[in-house]
């Protein structure tokens, strides 16, 4: 059995999103900034789906949405316009939170290099940021918050039209990196006072290597690429029509049937989070409610979550142990550090990030096999037996 549990890394491209690709790429071939008769059907088609992308998030005006190669080139087009865009005024202060994406954290880091004051908040242990410490944090010389809808790794969902409503009132930006959210949460832009927003295409069943930057009327945007004047002039390169096409496509699916996907995930994440609460020693981590359909982050403690990760690989399961992004490195995740979780829980973590497409077997084929793998490696693990024995403190 294959059963593939990883869509918070990328999802599979819907037929939906396939077809409208493959349409484009046979019948919509003109250079959109031309201004023949071709240049200008492909230009439809592409107004086409800035209108439908405009329209899933609620955005006033189509001319809001910028395409971009993906969420990280979104998320640093956003923070490096809002930072740079601001210092003349003085606004050297930025605020984020410590479990972002590394899209968003990286830049920080880059704009702390330019100058400009980072306020890293920590979330509670559930994962969800205080809003009482969002405004406590909001100074005088404040730029802009930038706090995601909601987190790749643990799912936790945040508040984000509270926080959304306290910017506005303090009159400072706020961005939200809703890279997981689009298509999986009701995003409202203007209900929810969000000024900027980033998504990708590929964590909705739309291709890789397309995203939308969302940027109200009024932001000034700085680019990320230079040349020429496509996308308003925020965003330079000839726009890849099929992608963003089929990243409207496909987020019009999504959020067309949001509704019924999200009651259908809700209830295979349950089922999952159920089974696995009978294993010793771990633990669910991230809110228990307020996280996405999806999402199941579990720790256990005496094991590494590699292990079990390439164990089950071996059984036909795709997961991951903290984001796909650090996988490579052995270091525990930034994010369930960042919220508290003991280093050895971290250690032992697993991710399992469900679909539609999944089933209430392929969920009972997950729990039976990481009861056995969980159970395997713990009873070859010395370290397991110093738990056991007492000569070492559980930490879960
Ligand atoms: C995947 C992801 C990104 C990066 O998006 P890409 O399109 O892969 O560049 C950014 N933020 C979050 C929360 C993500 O999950």
């Amino acid at each position: 059995m294959r059963v593939y549990a990883d869509n918070a890394a990328t999802t599979y491209l819907s037929e939906t999103a396939m077809n409208t690709m493959l349409d484009c790429l046979k019948n919509f071939n003109g250079n959109p900034n031309s201004l023949h008769t071709d240049g200008q059907k492909t230009q439809e088609k592409l107004d086409e789906a800035r209108e439908t992308v405009a329209q899933c998030i609620n955005a006033a005006r189509a001319n809001e949405i910028y395409f971009t190669s993906g969420g990280s080139e979104a998320d640093n087009q956003a923070l490096l316009s809002a930072a740079r865009g601001q210092k003349a005024k003085g606004k050297k202060h930025l605020i984020t939170l410590n479990i972002e994406h590394h899209a968003i954290l990286h830049t920080m880091k880059k704009l702390e290099n330019e100058g400009f004051e980072v306020t890293y908040l920590a979330p509670e242990s559930n994962g969800i940021v205080d809003v009482e410490k969002v405004k406590d944090a909001i100074r005088e010389d404040t730029a802009l918050v930038s706090i995601m809808f909601a987190n790749n790794e643990m799912g936790a969902i945040q508040p984000i039209p509270e926080i959304g409503a306290i910017c506005k009132e303090r009159k400072v930006l706020f961005h939200t990196d809703a890279v997981q959210a689009a298509a999986h949460l009701p995003i409202d832009v203007q209900a929810m006072n969000i000024d900027m927003l980033s998504m990708s295409a590929h964590k909705f069943h739309g291709p890789k290597g397309v995203g939308v930057l969302y940027a109200r009327n009024g932001i000034k945007l700085v680019n990320v690429i230079e040349g020429g004047a496509q996308e308003r002039g925020k965003r330079a390169g000839t726009i890849n029509v099929p992608g963003n096409a089929a990243l409207a496509a496909a987020l019009k699916e999504g959020c067309d049937k949001l509704e019924e996907n999200t009651a259908y995930v809700t209830a295979l994440r349950d089922r999952l989070i159920e089974g696995l609460s009978d294993i010793p020693h771990s633990q669910l981590n991230g809110d228990r409610y307020k996280r996405l359909p999806g999402n199941v982050n579990y720790s256990f403690e005496g094991v590494e979550g590699e292990s079990l990760l390439l164990h089950l690989d071996l059984y036909g399961i795709c997961c991951s142990s903290g984001s796909a992004c650090t996988s490579e490195s052995l270091d525990p995740s930034h994010v369930l550090m960042g919220m508290g979780v003991p280093v050895e829980a971290a250690h032992g973590s697993l991710r399992f990030s469900l679909n539609e497409e999944n089933t209430e077997e392929e969920v009972d084929y997950i729990i039976e096999k990481v009861h056995k793998v969980v159970e395997h490696y713990r009873s070859i693990s010395p370290f397991w037996d110093e738990l056991e024995s007492g000569e070492r403190q559980h930490c879960i």
